[in-house]
């Protein structure tokens, strides 16, 4: 039975379960102390899961910011209603300050060519541009290097048209917090952040954590938090998973288009990397393919939900669709599937259950990278 939010256009789209998105916001509210703030990540579109609309959920489970990657993600938040300050987590090209302080959208900044260009900007608008500093304590991605921040802050604390609203580092490997790579990262930030306090440049809001920091190393929460994979209800790692339960945000479905039941030896989809093994073998198509997001490497390895149980993903995955067979195991003859019944890629069907943590396994990689591609081209239903 066709659901009433269900896209009209296409037999395959992403669910996203906005009381699932309440609870994690509100669970990593919890962990914070009164006067932390919370820095709800949203770029890549919310990491595939529409960031206009989790942005407004978010906001009324109290996030207090938002980060994007681009300044066209910060854009796309202020055009949506969005009012709270929004972070862009690199530095973009000079090109862009004029949209940076038309959109108010904090850049975080790193080059004094970037901050001069900004400032300048700012003076002649008559308004002030506020930033967020990043600093390099040892991922070599981006940042000022941590020795050379004070030298740095001289270099541009006499412009009057920037203000520094935050200052923040990354961590490589926050999902080991025990081990040595990250105790040097958080000693250099700390030390950074201390030698700018005592030199009395401002610092604003101090943060550093993402989800696996915020949640195994509360030491430093600082002044706020940047979370993201957690707030879509995905582990960072595994250690995670056992001390802070989540409630997974998206799953991904689809309606059988076709049925058929090729004879024996008859192969499917392109190049015939699979061929029907037996007689009663119904192969059935689902009009999903990887163009959204259902990564070609799985073909032939993954497999889907259908009335609660599992069902063999078969032949090559193609742009935009996937065939999956159905074999008769037993005496009992199998009923026929029908044209528009549910098959479920990626969440819970009864018992039964496939998460993005299996099919990133599968395809090598991690299920933030799976969402996000879930993202591209599917439409959303927010149930
Ligand atoms: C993506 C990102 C985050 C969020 O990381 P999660 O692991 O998804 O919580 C935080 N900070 C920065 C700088 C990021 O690029």
């Amino acid at each position: 039975m066709a659901l009433s939010k269900e896209p009209a256009t296409r037999w395959a789209w992403v669910e996203i379960d906005q009381g699932a998105l309440r609870r994690n916001v509100r669970a990593f509210k919890n962990l914070l102390a009164p006067g932390q703030r919370l820095c709800c990540v949203v770029k890549a579109d919310a990491y595939g899961h529409g960031a206009p609309q989790c942005a407004k959920i978010m906001q009324a489970a109290g996030a207090d910011m938002f980060a994007v990657a681009t300044l066209d993600e910060g854009i796309q938040l202020r055009q949506s209603g969005v009012k709270i300050p929004i972070l862009m987590l690199s530095e973009p090209p000079a090109s862009s300050v004029d949209l940076l302080l038309q959109y108010d959208i904090m850049p975080s900044l790193y080059t004094a060519e970037f901050a001069l260009a900004y400032g300048e900007r700012a003076v002649e608008l008559g308004v002030v541009g506020r930033y967020h500093m990043a600093i390099e304590t040892g991922m070599n991605r981006i940042g000022v290097h941590y020795a050379d921040v004070l030298e740095f802050r001289r270099s541009i604390d006499f412009h009057r048209g920037i203000e520094c609203d935050g200052v923040f580092t990354h961590f490589a490997t926050a999902d080991d917090p025990d081990s040595w790579e990250y105790s040097l990262q958080r000693r250099r930030f700390r030390e950074a952040v201390q030698a700018m306090k005592d030199a009395d440049c401002e610092c604003g809001i101090v943060h550093c954590d993402n989800t696996p920091a915020s949640i195994l190393d509360p030491a430093t929460h600082f002044d706020m938090i940047r979370a993201g994979i957690g707030l879509y209800g995905l582990q960072p790692c595994e250690r995670t998973a056992p001390i802070f339960p989540l409630d997974p945000v998206m799953s991904v479905r689809a309606r059988i288009t076709r049925v058929t039941h090729p004879a024996m030896g008859e192969g499917v989809g392109y190049g015939f990397t699979f061929r029907v093994p037996r007689a009663n073998v119904q192969i059935c198509t689902l009009p999903i393919g990887y163009a959204d997001g259902l990564a070609r490497v799985l073909s032939n390895r993954m497999e889907v939900l259908y009335k609660g149980r599992r069902l063999r993903q078969v032949g090559n995955i193609c742009m935009d669709q996937c065939m999956v067979a159905i074999q008769q195991m037993t005496a009992q003859p199998v009923e026929d599937a029908e044209i528009g019944e549910l098959v479920t890629i990626v969440g819970r069907d009864g018992d039964a259950v496939i998460t993005m943590d299996e099919m990133a396994a599968l395809r090598g990689t991690i299920n933030y990278e799976v969402a996000c591609g879930f993202g591209m081209r599917l439409k959303k239903v927010y149930l």
